[in-house]
């Protein structure tokens, strides 16, 4: 439709219609959004790698276009952490109900205790019109991979695992067996993460800033798709 017309139809509907001016956006353009909507983004990759600190990044830098996935953990808070913002913290027996209820698309159990990603943390986000972000454990990525939210995917992996051991030991959060524990973990995700094939994305962060430039160069093309369309839209 050209621009004469989509104002005209505009105009005549705004005329005709005690609706809010939401009217005004083009109705292929909500469509083109309903039917392609923006790609959810799932991270993964041994605690300890930075993706915390990558993610907090780009959520900060880019408000308009991400939105983050709270998850559900049986964990106990940790630091400074809020719940409802970093983690939906859950006793284990309301959490395994919660699942029994089938309210999660993916769950796992991770250092003794569960996570899991709700159906409506994603839903949240994604009525957004928001990329939402999944920060999951391997186990996560694999039941992600067998439906159908066709994310991209972006493993964050240390240089090294001798690197790994000493930023956690260095972040002083977790007991000597709880880091024994999430080491021995990375050791199997890592693995998990070298026998990906080339339609994930890994980087390695060993400097921040230079693993965040090369995050913004593997999602820049969907963040500028989604910046388009939601101009378009009027969001
Ligand atoms: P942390 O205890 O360090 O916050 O998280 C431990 C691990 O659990 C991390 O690898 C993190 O990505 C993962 N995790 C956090 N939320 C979820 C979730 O909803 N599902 C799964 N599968 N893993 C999660």
């Amino acid at each position: 439709m050209s621009l004469l017309k989509q104002f005209l139809r505009a105009f005549y509907l705004l005329r005709n219609s005690d609706q809010l001016p939401v009217i005004l956006i083009p109705k292929r353009q909500v469509s083109k959004m309903a039917n392609n909507p923006p790609s959810p983004c799932v991270f993964c990759g041994p605690s300890g790698a930075g993706k915390s600190t990558l993610i907090k990044k780009l959520m900060d830098d880019y408000k308009d276009i991400f939105g983050f996935s709270v998850s559900h953990t049986t964990r106990k808070v940790r630091g400074s952490e809020v719940d409802g913002k970093d983690y939906h913290f859950i006793t284990r027996e309301d959490m395994l109900s919660a699942i029994g209820r089938g309210e999660f698309i993916e769950h796992a159990e991770f250092s003794g205790n569960l996570y899991g990603t709700s159906k409506a943390a994603v839903s949240k986000v994604l009525n957004e019109r928001k990329m939402c972000i999944l920060d999951i454990d391997v186990q996560g990525v694999m039941s992600v991979m067998k439906t159908d939210l066709k994310p991209i995917y972006i493993f964050i992996v240390p240089p090294s695992l001798e690197i790994l051991e000493q930023r956690l030991r260095e972040r002083k959060t977790d007991s000597e067996e709880a880091i024994l524990k999430r080491l021995d973990t990375a050791q199997r995700e890592l693995k998990f993460i070298n026998e990906q094939n080339d339609s994930v994305h890994k980087i390695v962060n060993n400097d921040v800033d230079v693993a965040y430039s090369k995050l913004q160069g593997v999602l820049s093309t969907e963040i500028a798709r989604v910046r388009d369309m939601r101009f378009k839209v009027g969001l």
